[in-house]
C-alpha cells in the first residue's frame, strides 16, 4: 500500500500503464472551430501534434446559438481525417426546434459520426439570461433523451464540480447531473478547475448521490491568465490567486507561461491519478504543445504506428 503522495503517484501511472499496455492514461481532446485560415492552419497543426498520442476521441466545440453548425461539421471531419481517432461533435439546444436538432443529429449519425456532447449552451451573445426554444429541447437531458431516440449514439454531458452559475442549488444541480447520465449519457466531462479538492468532493457528492458512470476531470492548460479570468467570470470556474501569482510579470515572457501551463496541469492530473482518475479531458485551446508535454509526464506516449502515419 502507497504510504506517501509520491509513492501513490507511481502506484497510479504504473496501474494505468498496465491497464492499457504502456499507454498511461485515457486523454481526450477538445478544439474550437477556427475563425480565419491562419488560425485554421494553426489548429491542423495542433490536431497532428497530438494525434500520435492516440487520443480516446477528440471534440469540437458548437457556437453559441448554434452559430458555427456548419464549420463545426467541417472541423470534425478535419479532425478525423488529420486525427484517425474517434471525434465528437458538441451539440447545444440553444436556438433550434427539436425537429431541427433531430434532423442534424440524424444526419451526423448517418455520416458516420457516432459521438455527441450534449449540452444546454448559453445564452446568446447580448443576452444574460437563457431562454428554452418554445418548439425546442429546453435542458441538456432533455437532449440527451431526444438523442437516444435518434440512435445509439455515445453521449457524453457537461458537469460542475463548482456547481453550475444557474443552478438552484448544488443539490438540483447534482441531481440534473444524474438525469442527463441516467437518460441514457456515457460519461460526464467537468468544466475546467483547479482545486483538485473540489473535484474529490464532487466526485464523492457524485458517488453518493448513486451516480455510477465515469467523471472525467475537464484539464484546460492556462497560458494566458487574463483571458483566463475573463472566460471563468462567465462560467463560474474559480481561478485562485496562486495561480495568477504564479503569472505574474510574464505578460511578454509567452515561453516561460507556456512552462509553467505545463506544470501546473501536471501537478494537477499527476494528483487526480492519485486519487483514481484514470482519463482526462484536455481543452486545448487549439494548440498542441503544454498539452503534449503534460500528457507525456502523465506516461502517455506516442503510438509508433502513428507516428509514422
Ligand atoms: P444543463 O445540464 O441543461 O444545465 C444548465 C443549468 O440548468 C444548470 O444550472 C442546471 O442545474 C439547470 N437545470 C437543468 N435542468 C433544469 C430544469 N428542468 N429546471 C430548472 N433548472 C434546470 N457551450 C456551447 O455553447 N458550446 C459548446 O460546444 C460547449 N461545450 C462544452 C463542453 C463541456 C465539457 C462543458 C462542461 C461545457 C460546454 N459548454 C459549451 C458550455 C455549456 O453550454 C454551459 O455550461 C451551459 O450553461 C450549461 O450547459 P449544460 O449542458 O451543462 O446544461
Amino acid at each position: 500500500m502507497p504510504t506517501n503522495l509520491a509513492e501513490k503517484r507511481t502506484a497510479a501511472r504504473g496501474a494505468g500503464r498496465t491497464a492499457r499496455g504502456g499507454a498511461g492514461p485515457r486523454v481526450s481532446f477538445e478544439f474550437f472551430p477556427p475563425k480565419t485560415d491562419k488560425a485554421g492552419a494553426s489548429l491542423e497543426e495542433a490536431i497532428r501534434g497530438l494525434a500520435p498520442l492516440a487520443p480516446q476521441f477528440m471534440t469540437v466545440t458548437y457556437g453559441a446559438g448554434g452559430s458555427t453548425q456548419s464549420v463545426t461539421r467541417q472541423w470534425v471531419d478535419r479532425v478525423a481525417e488529420l486525427g484517425g481517432t474517434p471525434v465528437g461533435h458538441h451539440l447545444t439546444c440553444v436556438g433550434a426546434t427539436r425537429a431541427e436538432i433531430d434532423a442534424l443529429a440524424r444526419s451526423l449519425w448517418n455520416d458516420g459520426i457516432r459521438h455527441i456532447v450534449a449540452l444546454r449552451g448559453d445564452p446568446p451573445q447580448g443576452t444574460t439570461r437563457y431562454e428554452p426554444h418554445p418548439d425546442g429541447y429546453a435542458f441538456a437531458a432533455d437532449l440527451v433523451e431526444g438523442l437516444r431516440r435518434v440512435a445509439d449514439f455515445e453521449i457524453s454531458v457537461g458537469a460542475y464540480p463548482e456547481v453550475h452559475p444557474e443552478a438552484a442549488s448544488a443539490a438540483a444541480d447534482m441531481d440534473n447531473l444524474k438525469r442527463k447520465l441516467d437518460a441514457g449519457a456515457t460519461r460526464a466531462i467537468t468544466q475546467y478547475f483547479f482545486d483538485v479538492e473540489t473535484f474529490l468532493r464532487f466526485r464523492d457528492r457524485a458517488h453518493a448521490a448513486g451516480i455510477t458512470k465515469e467523471i472525467v476531470p475537464g484539464i484546460i492548460p492556462v497560458t494566458n491568465i487574463e483571458s483566463l479570468i475573463r472566460f471563468s467570470e462567465a462560467c463560474g470556474a474559480t481561478v485562485p490567486r496562486w495561480l495568477t501569482d504564479l503569472f505574474d510579470g510574464l505578460q511578454e515572457d509567452p515561453e516561460t507561461r507556456q512552462m509553467i501551463a505545463a506544470s501546473v496541469a501536471i501537478e494537477q492530473c499527476t494528483r487526480l491519478q492519485a486519487e483514481g482518475a484514470d482519463s482526462f479531458h484536455f481543452y486545448t485551446l487549439n494548440r498542441a504543445n503544454v498539452t503534449r508535454a503534460v500528457c507525456h509526464a502523465l506516461g502517455v506516449r506516442a503510438s509508433a504506428d502513428k507516428v509514422a502515419a
